[in-house]
């Protein structure tokens, strides 16, 4: 037996798994157990901003094994707190979380507009505004606050109190806005859901209502935050803060760490006790969050993601243009999707097979999410791929 035919007697069937085993990356490329070279261009679901063995992340990840992995959060450790004050200064906020996984953060995000809503109202009677095509994780609490029923279906009953808008159609939030609305969670750039960008207006529209009401304004940042869109925080283009932003995937570009950030007055409704994780945060984790922080400032990483993406834009408009199998484009900087007017999985598979790996969004959308370490020719290598698998498809 093959690892492939191994892994499928070994491990729950809970993925749709290819039967490519990947073996080892080096910067933008990863290889496979025959030794075929695949183009990264989804840094494993927007995870791997600096590629494969980029040398400072991985410098002081094996620094930091050999100091402490693991004390705790009874301790601060040195690491932790440089971490903490990092993600303090890039999102402008007030006080930090460390969890393990994007889910974990909104689940952290969602009980603190609670415990704030509960020493305002003295009741826990709350409801949650959240968005279709949105997905914000698996446990039962963010995969009811996932607009998406399929993922809802068979694990019920999941938390209660949870409503449904339209993105970008701010008439659909107000119609579901009473006084028992504790939160408004939204992603800037849905993801998981089609690629979906929020207007300008609707961002600062969400904002002023939340500032109106006193409702919690939560972002979801998990995937399109830590400069993927070319800013630290995607809603620095938008010109808001949120009151709690949650973070994952790239904060720790390869291990797994999240967290949710609260301004002061969230910040201030979390008490000892109320909130906590084993291992949330621990030295390991938090060098890498510390690291990565270091290297997207002094390797001027965000010039480079809105150059690069930039030419990204212009060659996938090209695409749009050529194919009439591609309606259009959506996305920012380095978080990008091609609409098709057909199921984007074949033309996914076709292109893994042709050693480029991408994902879909929803269901007709090729998602591209590329290390910010590409160059040019990287862009051309999957351009070039890409067109020639749509020439195959009508
Ligand atoms: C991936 C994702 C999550 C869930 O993160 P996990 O680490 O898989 O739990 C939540 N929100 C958004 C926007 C995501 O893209």
């Amino acid at each position: 037996m093959n690892e492939y035919q191994r892994g499928e007697e070994a491990f729950l069937k809970a993925y749709g798994r290819y039967d490519t085993v990947i073996e080892k990356g080096e910067g933008v490329y990863l290889y496979d157990t025959n030794g075929h070279q695949y183009l990264d261009f989804y840094s494993g679901i927007g995870v791997n901003s600096f590629g494969y063995g980029y040398k400072p992340y991985v410098e002081n990840l094996k620094k930091q094994l050999e100091t402490l992995t693991h004390v705790s959060n009874y301790f601060y450790t040195p690491v932790s707190v440089e971490a903490a004050e990092a993600v303090k200064k890039a999102t402008q906020l007030e006080g930090v979380f460390f969890c393990n996984s994007g889910a974990e953060a909104t689940e952290g995000a969602l009980k603190l507009a609670r415990k704030y809503y509960y020493m305002k109202n003295k009741t826990a009677d709350s409801e949650i505004i959240s968005f279709h095509h949105s997905f914000h994780g698996r446990t039962t609490g963010s995969v009811k606050l996932t607009g998406n029923p399929h993922y809802q279906e068979a694990f019920g009953p999941l938390i209660s109190g949870v409503r449904y808008a339209t993105l970008n159609d701010i008439e659909s939030v107000k119609a579901l806005i009473n006084d028992k609305t504790a939160a408004i969670i939204v992603e800037p750039v849905q993801g998981e859901g089609g690629v979906y960008p929020c207007e300008q207006s609707f961002l600062k529209e969400l904002r002023q209502l939340c500032d109106q009401h006193d409702i919690c304004l939560i972002l979801d940042e998990v995937q399109c935050g830590m400069g993927r869109t070319g800013t630290i925080m995607t809603y620095f283009q938008y010109d808001i803060l949120p009151d709690i932003v949650c973070l994952a995937k790239g904060i720790g570009a390869g291990v797994p760490v999240g967290a949710f950030v609260a301004n002061k007055k969230y910040a201030e409704a979390m008490q000892p006790g109320d909130h906590g994780s084993t291992y949330g945060g621990n030295p390991f984790v938090c060098a890498a969050v510390k690291t990565v922080f270091e290297i997207i400032n002094n390797e001027n990483m965000l010039e480079h993601v809105r150059d690069i993406s930039q030419y990204l834009i212009c060659q996938l408009d090209q695409v749009v243009e050529e194919f009439d199998i591609v309606e259009s484009r959506r996305g920012l900087g380095l978080m990008q999707g091609l609409v098709l007017n057909q199921d984007a999985k074949p033309i996914v598979k076709r292109l893994l097979e042709d050693g480029v790996i991408v994902i879909t969004a929803g269901v007709n959308v090729i998602r591209m999410l590329p290390p910010f370490i590409i160059e040019k020719q990287h862009v051309d290598e999957y351009i070039g791929k890409l067109k020639n698998i749509l020439k195959d498809f009508k």
